[in-house]
């Protein structure tokens, strides 16, 4: 099973096989998580989301799937771009989020990588509840069969790394 580990702070900074972005489908950048990637990353990132618009996904990535380019500057080896859902009171978009942690680690098995860390994809400008956001975070990173050994949380604030340490602490 995979190995959780929770940490506060800014995701750029990791030093894991790959970092996963919580991209919006144009892949052409963003506010949150995926503003500071591009912006601490470089423009190599920026030109390889370019090359998966033109070669692949002429429309955007849709939501729930994943993509991975070069880290750039970054200290990461690859950075995966996947979209997360809006968060919807009306209708239960939870199987789109879980998706997202499903196809990242799909994506960095394909690669090899091996330690990947991830935010709280769809729980900033996206508006998840934190709380639900980490549950379904740890819950489908625990389901999935993956040579990935290990998955970091990073989480920005006090209150994100409290809610993944109430869901890592909740066992079904
Ligand atoms: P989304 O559009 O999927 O909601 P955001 O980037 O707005 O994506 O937010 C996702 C989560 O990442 C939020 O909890 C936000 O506080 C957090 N976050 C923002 N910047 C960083 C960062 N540099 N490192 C880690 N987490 C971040």
């Amino acid at each position: 099973m995979v190995r959780i580990v929770l940490v506060q702070g800014d995701i750029t900074a990791e030093a894991a096989d790959a970092i996963v972005n919580a991209a919006n489908s144009s892949l052409l950048g963003g506010g949150g998580v995926d503003g500071a990637i591009h912006r601490k990353g470089g423009p190599e990132i920026l030109a390889g989301c370019q090359e998966l618009r033109r070669s692949h996904y002429g429309k955007g990535l849709p939501t729930g799937q994943a993509v991975a380019t070069t880290a750039g500057r970054l200290p990461a080896r690859h950075v995966i771009h996947t979209v997360g859902p809006v968060w919807s009171g009306e209708t239960d978009r939870s199987e789109l989020l879980a998706s997202c942690y499903r196809e990242s680690l799909r994506v960095a098995d394909e690669l090899g990588d091996r330690t990947v860390a991830f935010p709280a994809i769809s729980t900033g400008i996206y508006g998840w509840p934190m709380d639900d956001g980490a549950r379904i975070a740890v819950e489908t990173v625990r389901a999935m069969p993956t040579e990935v050994a290990e998955v970091r949380f990073v989480l920005f604030d006090a209150s994100a790394y409290a809610a993944f340490e109430a869901a890592v602490g909740e066992r079904d």
